[in-house]
């Protein structure tokens, strides 16, 4: 469950070819970190994977299936934005359960879905708050509890701390880290910042031009950096 797999992806825009081709492999219930320079592609790479963009070449596989040609709603897959567009004139109880709304679910299961949601992210006490009453870290939470309910089996996760202030930061990124282990799902979680890459990742792909120079473990990129830009993005003193 929850592994994907991208076999000679490539993305083109008109002429500009942003993902030549892609080869990589992330198991099931891996932490994976896609980390480059802005502009290298991780977050094109991010939507092709949840569908939202289409391949110019190759295949995605989700749990040993094809599903390049699925649409987002049917890949099992959830998505955690930069920019949480939470709806403003909605409670929290109702941010969380949209989804399941729209699936057309029973309000008793919603209701019990969103709860269940809200005890995981510590939003109990918030659930019949407007979004404008919360703190950036428990709007964060709000958007990462509307991806939770589906019980995806796996979270996608584009730079989703950029806005909030440092200290908060390196609360929200333990929290994402608790999260992936409890809900025993596979993550993959987009950042241009080296240390939340090596504090949280179980496997990080440095991206370049959107070309991968590397895949390995924080450690790995530590001590055998293959060459100077990954040493460079990594920190490593080689
Ligand atoms: P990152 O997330 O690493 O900052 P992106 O994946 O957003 O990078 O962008 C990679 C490259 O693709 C950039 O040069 C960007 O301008 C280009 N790009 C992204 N989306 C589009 C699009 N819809 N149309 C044309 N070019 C795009
Ligand atoms: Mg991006």
């Amino acid at each position: 469950m929850g592994s994907i797999t991208l076999q000679n992806v490539s993305k083109t825009f008109g002429e500009v070819s942003v993902i030549p081709s892609i080869d990589l492999e992330i198991n099931d219930g891996e932490f994976a970190v896609f980390v480059g320079p802005s502009g290298c592609g991780k977050s094109t790479l991010l939507r092709l994977i949840a569908g939202l963009e289409d391949t110019s070449g190759g295949r995605i596989l989700i749990d040993g299936k094809d599903a390049t040609d699925l649409a987002p709603s049917q890949r099992g897959l959830a998505m955690v934005f930069q920019s949480y567009a939470l709806y403003p004139h909605m409670s929290v109880r109702s941010n969380i359960g949209f989804p399941l709304k729209m699936a057309k679910m029973n309000k008793a299961e919603i209701d019990r879905k969103v709860e269940e949601a809200a005890k995981i992210l510590n939003l109990t006490d918030y659930l019949e708050r407007k979004p404008r009453n919360l703190s950036g870290g428990q709007r964060q939470r709000v958007a990462i509890g509307r991806a939770i309910v589906r019980s995806p089996e796996c979270f996608l996760f584009d730079e989703p701390l950029s806005n909030l202030d440092a200290a908060l930061r390196v609360n929200m990124r333990l929290e994402i880290s608790e999260l992936h282990q409890k809900l025993n799902a596979t993550s993959i979680y987009v950042t241009h910042d080296q240390v939340e890459a090596m504090t949280m990742a179980d496997k990080i792909v440095v991206l370049n031009k959107g070309r991968i120079e590397q895949v390995g473990s924080p450690l790995d990129l530590y001590r055998s950096p293959r060459n100077l830009f990954v040493a460079g993005f990594i920190g490593s003193p080689k």
